[in-house]
């Protein structure tokens, strides 16, 4: 039983409401899930207003008493934007979230995980670059418990003409100097890089440089809700990890693997 720390629900672009989500995670698996609705503060489609911050601490809170065998985490997916620091921290300290996962889908003001034709003629190699850039500043920040899909990059199957090893290395090094946890998403499986979030190399970096790990199956329906979770713990087995990291009100502990 794993605590699944990533999904969503149609107060941002999830298909479902709490009450679904939580009812649907009954039987699959998970001993907790954290729902992880978007918040960004560049205005975005698939964002929730930040004006519906209050319904979302609202609907989860009222689950928290009545959620059965599992139990239930208010956590968000706030994007990491640059620039934009200082109005993150204040908007993060004014919500009693369980942790706080930082993802970047922001290169400058390129949402670039939403449409795959953007990637026709750029120069991936410098998209790389840029991107891991960005998922290091965001664990620099200090804004975030987690960093959520940290070679999202990869999503629609676009790769750099260099090998990753030393991007992966100097990200692994600032998450541990940084303190970050990172989630293994298994989400990336269904998209066409079709493998999991971050990819088995830069996990064994990453246990390397002893970064902590937690797990998020990113779910935007009730029935994706720990999807992949037992072979995704058999990898994190296999690469070297014996626990996860769980998070209570910003505070961090651990579950045996
Ligand atoms: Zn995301
Ligand atoms: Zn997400």
């Amino acid at each position: 039983m794993y605590p699944d720390y990533h999904m969503h629900t149609t107060l941002s672009d999830g298909c479902e409401t709490h009450s679904q989500m939580l009812a649907a995670a009954q039987g699959r698996g998970v001993s907790e899930i954290g729902f992880s609705d978007h918040i960004s503060v560049k205005p975005v489609g698939w964002s929730m207003p930040l004006s519906s911050i209050p319904l979302m601490v609202e609907a989860v809170e009222s689950l928290k008493g009545e959620s059965g065998a599992v139990t239930v985490k208010l956590g968000a997916e706030v994007d990491y934007v640059v620039g934009k620091e200082a109005q993150i921290a204040e908007l993060l300290k004014q919500i009693p979230l369980d942790y706080c996962i930082g993802s970047v889908h922001f290169i400058n003001d390129w949402n670039f995980d939403t449409d795959p034709s953007a990637f026709k003629g750029i120069d991936v190699d410098a998209f790389y670059r840029e991107y891991f850039s960005m998922v290091q500043r965001s664990a620099k920040s200090g804004l975030y418990d987690i960093i959520g899909h940290c070679d999202l990059a990869k999503k629609f199957g676009y790769y750099p003409s260099f090998a990753l090893d030393r991007l992966f290395e100097e990200t692994a090094r600032v998450f541990s100097d940084y303190g970050v946890v990172f989630e293994l998403n298994t989400s990336g499986r269904n998209k066409p890089c079709a493998e999991f979030y971050p990819s088995v190399g830069f996990i064994q970096m990453l246990h390397h440089y002893k970064v902590p790990v937690t797990l998020g199956s990113d779910a935007h329906k009730g029935s994706s809700i720990g999807q992949f979770f037992p072979e995704a713990v058999a990898l994190l087995k296999r690469v070297g990890y014996s626990e996860l990291a769980l998070f209570s009100n910003r505070s961090r502990f651990w579950l045996n693997l």
